[in-house]
């Protein structure tokens, strides 16, 4: 057991977010009419990322009656698997729409929301729709910006299908935002507050209708300002952080990159996610694609361990609402023990050794 440490348990089980109701008036409203919803899909490798699962999920807020369409753009074989498994990926997908080009080989953001233009202009879609993620946060601004409607972004809860609660001052408030704009309502999506519960066997044998979209009359941007370069991933078999069930994310205080593989060790043991606070990530000990938090990434495992993090405001913002939060700090007075379920005030790296110690092997 461990000793030398004591066990703080935190005042309150969560610090529960305030809630505030900022309006924001735009001009005549437009969506009493049939909800038809346009999803931009994320896939990789032929598969279909959880996160447009779950901006599924939310699209179901929206209200009754809707029709839930998937955009999927890519190229080959593996464009073709995404979209057979996109048109089973929940029961209330009624179309999956591809467009299999060259052009949209890698998913550059310019030409995307020129797609997305095109593709809205065949359909009368009352909402679009896309996750929170990098890929949803390029493009969806643009879309906008092209029909001239206002976007709303990071959306966490779906009252209505013009009312959305969206966080604003890093978490700390939650604003009811009502859409009044006349065009489509273009919503990015928080998709950790969206979960995806388990399709029911019947409803599994649901397809959607898949159909290509022929471009013949696509313009593209002549004018575009973004090339293609190239792409460098990471070969790893550790979950994909946003949607991971256990994360272990280290702070500042791993002192170096060495240090740091004690979290990757860590994790490895626990089949869970590395996560990293940005001071970790500018001290340059880890990518930045592994930083959590409000310029990072938002995350909501079960499990949520962090070693050597402060508890910054900031850093809070992206794993408020992790299941169970466990906190291991030499400092007591540090605010991440405030929102943690279970403290543990000591020398990180004393714990972690132990903690492997007592871990059972991985099998
Ligand atoms: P520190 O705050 O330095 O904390 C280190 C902690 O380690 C201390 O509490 C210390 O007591 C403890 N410690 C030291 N040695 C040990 C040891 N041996 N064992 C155990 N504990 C030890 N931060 C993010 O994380 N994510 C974001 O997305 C993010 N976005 C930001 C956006 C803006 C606009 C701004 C201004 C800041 C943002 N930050 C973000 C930065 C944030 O404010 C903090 O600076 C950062 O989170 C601190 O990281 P840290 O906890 O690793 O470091």
């Amino acid at each position: 057991m461990m000793t030398r440490a004591f066990l703080l348990r935190a005042l309150t089980k969560k610090t529960k977010f305030v809630a505030s109701n900022a309006h924001r008036s735009i001009s005549i409203t437009n969506l009493s009419r049939y909800i038809s919803t346009l999803i931009l899909a994320e896939h990789e490798s032929g598969s279909i990322k959880p996160q447009t699962v779950s901006t599924v999920v939310a699209a179901n807020s929206l209200g009754e009656s809707s029709s839930i369409s998937l955009l999927l753009a890519g190229s080959g074989s593996s464009l073709q698997e995404a979209a057979s498994q996109a048109a089973s990926c929940h029961p209330s997908v009624s179309e999956v729409l591809v467009v299999d080009s060259d052009k949209f080989e890698y998913p550059l953001a310019e030409p995307w929301a020129k797609l997305v233009d095109f593709v809205r202009q065949k359909g009368d879609y009352s909402h679009i729709l896309a996750s929170s993620s990098s890929f949803g946060k390029n493009i969806l601004p643009r879309v906008a910006a092209l029909l001239d409607v206002s976007p709303i972004t990071d959306v966490v809860k779906i009252l209505g299908s013009d009312q959305f609660i969206r966080p604003i001052y890093a978490g700390n408030a939650l604003c009811t935002v009502r859409y009044t704009g006349a065009g489509p309502c273009i919503l990015t999506i928080r998709t950790t507050s969206f979960p995806v519960t388990p399709i029911t066997a019947d409803s599994e044998s649901k397809k959607a209708t898949i159909s290509q979209i022929d471009l013949s009359n696509f313009k593209e941007d002549s004018a575009s300002r973004s090339r293609y370069v190239g792409q460098s991933t990471q070969d790893t078999e550790r979950p994909d952080l946003g949607s991971a069930r256990v994360v272990i994310t280290g702070g500042r205080a791993l002192k170096s990159v060495e240090n740091f593989k004690m979290i990757e060790k860590l994790a490895e043991k626990l089949g869970g996610a590395v996560g990293a606070t940005r001071a970790a990530v500018d001290a340059g000990y880890v990518p930045n694609d592994l930083q959590v938090g409000q310029t990072g990434k938002i995350v909501a495992p079960e499990l949520y361990m962090a070693f050597g993090v402060s508890g910054a405001i900031q850093h809070l913002a992206g794993i408020k609402d992790s299941k169970v939060i466990v906190a291991v700090n030499k400092d007591a007075d540090a605010p991440i023990f405030q929102v943690a379920d279970y403290g543990l005030v000591g020398d990180l790296f004393e714990v972690i050794p132990e903690l492997m110690e007592k871990l059972p092997e991985k099998k």
